[in-house]
């Protein structure tokens, strides 16, 4: 895909977030990986207004090309194409119920078979640290490990994927599954899948769509 593409399918993403309820004002962040490195939303912009041409490329060694600063958390972006190879583009939202349970510091537990769709069973929250700090980042791509997307303590969420529109749609669903989670709670103590229940539902996601 041209650089040209994905600009524009960066900055449409990170209007999606507004749109999917997942985002309000300027919270958030959206980046893909392109070239030697990724491009990534501008800082402090409000996520519905970004445009093709403030969409801000980086390197790996995180220098930024441009006018604009790129995203306060290009480092955990940075450091999630490092480690994952697989990955190609990375979603960070304020969604409402995520950020619910993540202040309470839970982590989601395989109290639905969807859970499986973030590649475990369980959505870790990854310890607090400062925004934008390598501190945060470093929780981030742990709470990460062999799994789609995290929750951040007292902050958000982060999904990745293998394109911008998965990892989009990987976000829309962890905040469904934290909705859900958050209302189920509310009425008892939810009943938690068996690791063999949970073992046959991610088998079952290795040949479902959203991967
Ligand atoms: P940026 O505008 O710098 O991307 O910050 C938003 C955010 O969500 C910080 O965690
Ligand atoms: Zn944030």
């Amino acid at each position: 895909m041209p650089e040209s593409a994905l600009r524009h399918s960066v900055a449409e993403t990170s209007r999606l977030t507004v749109v999917e309820r997942l985002n309000r004002g300027s919270s958030g962040n959206v980046s893909a990986r392109w070239d030697d490195g990724f491009l990534i939303t501008p800082s402090g912009l409000p996520s519905a207004e970004v445009r093709p041409d403030q969409v801000v490329r980086m390197t790996m060694a995180g220098d930024a090309e441009g006018d604009l600063a790129p995203s306060s958390e290009w480092r955990f972006h940075r450091d999630l194409y490092s480690a994952r190879p697989e990955v190609n583009a990375v979603v960070h939202v304020h969604s409402p119920f995520a950020v619910s349970l993540a202040c309470l510091r839970r982590a989601i537990p395989p109290f639905h078979y969807m859970v499986a769709v973030a590649g475990g069973k369980d959505i870790r929250c990854a310890g607090y640290a400062t925004f934008g700090s390598q501190a945060l980042s470093d929780l981030v791509v742990a709470a990460m490990t062999d799994r789609r997307a995290c929750l951040m303590a007292n902050h958000g969420l982060v999904a990745v994927g293998p394109d911008l529109r998965l990892a989009l749609a990987l976000a829309v669903e962890v905040e469904s599954l934290c909705e859900q989670y958050w209302r189920a709670s509310l009425m008892g103590d939810p009943v938690q899948l068996s690791d063999a229940e949970m073992d046959e539902a991610l088998a079952k996601f290795a040949n479902y769509g959203l991967r």
